[in-house]
């Protein structure tokens, strides 16, 4: 059997606990038997992190930087509880922050969906890509408690001298709250060069919600800027792929998300996104079955499960328990960077065994052999559940067999 060759160097981040233990059997099992691969390896297990007083996460920042696809283990953002545990110097920041605030960008998720599962939504038949923008509004807010009588006022000073703007807010005649909060062209610019940069690479519509109606000038800035990048960079090319972009109001969005059979990316501002991910993740079924990519501006893409470490099942295997923890959006994770390398190679041949890959694990659960959180969707129920190991194992030999 020969292997795949993968012509240029993918980024790999170990990570922690549950995932760190499946990410080896992943690589054993189901990537190195078949690839030709060159990983351009980063440990981001927090002991790691620790020793290099969190370098060891830029650098790592640093080469998808240089090499363009990453895929990350899912790792411990430490808090008082794993500083005592680790005995950590300190507590170090999220992995993910610090990535994303080396390389910018958007994070996506998106469900794997296997036909045996149902969505809440008896509709949905596709995934439905959701992407944050994960910068200012509600999350960068300031507020002040009114405590009575009194002028609230939106000033704004121009750097330089000028003439204050200022707008009335409202003349309280008691006690009530105010807040304000602000967004950024050149941010909002970024998020839709992301998501219309992600909606043509998995071929699907974007849809932008906000509500223009009544903040015309807020809401409205995200619609205008949406709409110029989508006509001046991205519609020729969305009209040669038949995809297009559709912007309505916020309201009509969630209505047509849930009368439509999905298949599209939604690009949510910051506080719909916040709601709107979680609502889809748990009505497509499982966190361990959602994906996810950051998207930066310049082109680069890393890839994760959207879950974490899988912490309490980790404590299980330490104790020599075998448990019962499912790969999936892990090797979800490893098929979207390898797919994106083959893509950014010109080597359909990587794009093909991302495919087997991800169509092996799929029909591992669609022939009723999964992991315990899956059996406790799945319909109909399984009789039993597989361990970890011998899921893998299930979908190694289903790979061998299209290899
Ligand atoms: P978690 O790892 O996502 O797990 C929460 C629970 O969800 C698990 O206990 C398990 O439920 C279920 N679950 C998640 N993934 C699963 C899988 N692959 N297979 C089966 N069940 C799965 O969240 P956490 O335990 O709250 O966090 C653990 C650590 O992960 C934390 O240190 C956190 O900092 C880190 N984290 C990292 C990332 C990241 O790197 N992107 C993201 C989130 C959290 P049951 O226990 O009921 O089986
Ligand atoms: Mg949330």
């Amino acid at each position: 059997m020969s292997k795949v060759k993968v012509k240029n160097p993918l980024v790999e981040m170990d990570g922690d606990e549950m995932t760190r233990v499946m990410w080896k059997m992943v690589k054993q099992e189901l990537l190195l038997p078949f690839l030709d691969i060159n990983l351009d390896y980063y440990d981001l297990g927090i002991e790691n992190r620790d020793r290099t007083d969190d370098q060891i996460t830029v650098e790592a920042a640093e080469a998808i930087k240089r090499h363009k696809v990453g895929v990350k283990c899912a790792t411990i953002t430490p808090e008082s509880k794993r500083v005592k545990e680790y005995n950590l110097k300190k507590q170090w920041p999220s992995p993910n922050g610090t990535i994303r605030g080396i390389l910018g960008g958007t994070v996506f998720r998106s469900p794997i969906l296997v036909t045996n599962v149902k969505p809440a939504v008896r509709s949905w038949k596709k995934p439905i890509v959701i992407g944050r923008h994960a910068y200012g509004d509600v999350y960068a807010n300031v507020e002040i408690a009114v405590p009575g009588p009194g002028l609230a006022e939106l000033v704004f000073s121009p750097e330089g001298g000028g003439e204050p703007v200022r707008k009335t807010i409202h003349k309280f005649a008691s006690p009530g709250v105010i807040q304000g909060m602000h967004n950024l062209d050149s941010s909002i610019a970024d998020f839709a060069r992301a998501c219309f940069m992600y909606g043509a690479d998995c071929k699907v519509d974007v849809w932008l919600g906000a509500k223009d109606t009544i903040s015309k000038t807020y809401d409205g800035r995200f619609r205008e800027i949406f709409t110029r990048i989508y006509e001046q960079e991205f519609k020729e090319s969305f009209d040669k792929l038949g995809i297009t972009f559709f912007f309505t109001l916020i309201d009509d969005a969630v209505a047509r998300v849930m009368k439509g059979e999905g298949g599209f990316l939604w690009a949510c501002k910051n506080y719909d996104g916040d709601v709107m991910s979680d609502m889809l993740a748990s009505a497509f079924g499982s966190l361990a079955m959602m994906t996810s990519v950051l998207v930066s501006p310049e082109g680069c893409y890393e890839f994760e499960a959207a879950h974490g470490t899988v912490q309490r099942h980790y404590y299980k295997h330490q104790a020599g328990e075998k448990t019962s923890t499912n790969p999936m959006a892990l090797i979800f994770a490893w098929s979207g960077a390898l797919r994106k390398r083959g893509e950014l190679d010109g080597s359909p041949e990587v794009g093909r065994f991302a495919q087997l890959l991800e169509t092996a694990a799929v029909s591992a659960i669609e022939d009723g052999l999964m992991t315990g959180d899956m059996v406790k969707i799945a319909e109909p129920t399984p009789s039993n559940f597989l361990l970890t190991d011998e899921f893998i194992l299930e979908i190694a030999s289903k790979l061998k067999k299209k290899f």
